[in-house]
């Protein structure tokens, strides 16, 4: 017997997730499955907060210099994280925080930090020296981290993970701020279609189909604030304990895991297109596809993504494939 799809929208991570699940698991209702997976992503958001009081993150943060105890996951995604922010030369790195702090992004409490500033918090910032042990971690004092550029990513997999052992084929997690995780593919067994945002409208500039893999972008009209006709957004680079300004508009990664589309696509962001395209290049073995857009306005794609992309009815802009 078939039924409609189930969807539910929540609120975690500091953003509004639609989940939608397709059909029954082996012996799991839709209904009961969503219930699972919201219990899942609120344990996470709680466990994987820089900002609320409970979170081990929180407290690692505040431990000035002291060895914390983490989550399970903490530990798992604080792992994969920092090999990533090795892999991709530092333009992720998660100990970025007390500038994204002084440039006043989580509080929403917005300032344009001076460039003698900047230069003391670069100082600061440097992923090599989170220590970790056992279930514990430990930064030098005056430093600090966040999940922020990885957590949706990494609870796209989780949860995927969770539909798989649930017998769940085909579902898709939009988890908020562009993070995708698409399981399996429509109940009619053609690909899901996701937007892609354009960074100077309110519309989509284009499609991408996909099944199977997560996708993540990063875009700097997520979060930002303007002065003086300068705009900055909340993807710090973190040799410049600044707002990186590149060129790009936005990152958009598509692969098989969700944390490397998230971690991936804000650290592309800040390497801007040439150093993106050249760690693509370098990087086979991380097997992932990426769509830029540029601030003005053209899109680059590498080739895996030609055939699944499809600019908007309308839309007359220049794609180049990369090669
Ligand atoms: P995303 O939206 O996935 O690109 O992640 C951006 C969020 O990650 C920001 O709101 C910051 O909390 C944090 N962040 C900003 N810049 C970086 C960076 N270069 N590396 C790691 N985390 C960052
Ligand atoms: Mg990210």
């Amino acid at each position: 017997m078939r039924s409609d799809p189930v969807r539910r929208t929540i609120l975690a991570m500091d953003t509004v997730m639609n989940l939608t699940v397709c059909q029954n698991g082996k012996d799991i209702t839709m209904d009961k499955a969503l219930d699972e997976l919201t219990a899942c992503i609120n344990t996470l958001d709680k466990e994987l907060s820089a900002t609320g009081q409970e979170s081990p993150i929180y407290a690692l943060n505040h431990a000035q210099g002291g060895w914390t105890a983490l989550s399970e996951r903490g530990c798992d995604l604080l792992d994969r994280a920092l090999a990533l922010c090795a892999a991709t030369g530092g333009a992720l790195d998660l100990t970025a925080y007390p500038a994204v702090e002084a440039w006043g992004f989580p509080s929403g409490e917005y300032r344009v930090v001076s460039p003698d500033e900047c230069a003391q918090l670069a100082g600061r910032i440097n992923y090599a020296a989170v220590e970790r042990k056992d279930g514990q971690a430990r930064l030098p004092e005056g430093m600090a981290l966040d999940m922020g550029a990885v957590a949706k990513g990494y609870a796209g997999d989780i949860l995927a993970a969770r539909l798989g052992e649930m017998g769940i084929t085909s579902a898709l997690l939009d988890l908020g701020q562009s993070s995708i995780q698409a399981i399996g593919a429509k109940p009619d067994g053609s690909p899901w279609r996701v937007g892609i945002q354009d960074p100077d409208s309110e519309g989509y500039l284009g499609v991408l189909s996909l099944s199977d893999c997560g996708m993540g972008t990063s875009g700097n009209y997520q979060r930002f604030f303007e002065e003086d006709g300068v705009t900055y957004c909340h993807i710090i680079d973190p040799a410049a304990a600044a707002p990186a300004q590149t060129g790009l508009s936005s990152v958009t990664v598509v692969s098989p895991s969700g944390l490397l589309c998230d971690g991936l696509s804000t650290a592309l962001f800040v390497m801007g297109l040439d150093k993106a395209t050249q760690f693509w290049h370098d990087h086979p073995e991380l097997g992932f596809d990426a769509l830029f857009i540029t601030d003005k306005g053209k899109i680059y794609l590498t080739p895996g993504l030609a055939d699944s992309f499809t600019l908007a009815e309308g839309e007359q802009r220049e794609v180049t494939v990369l090669s």
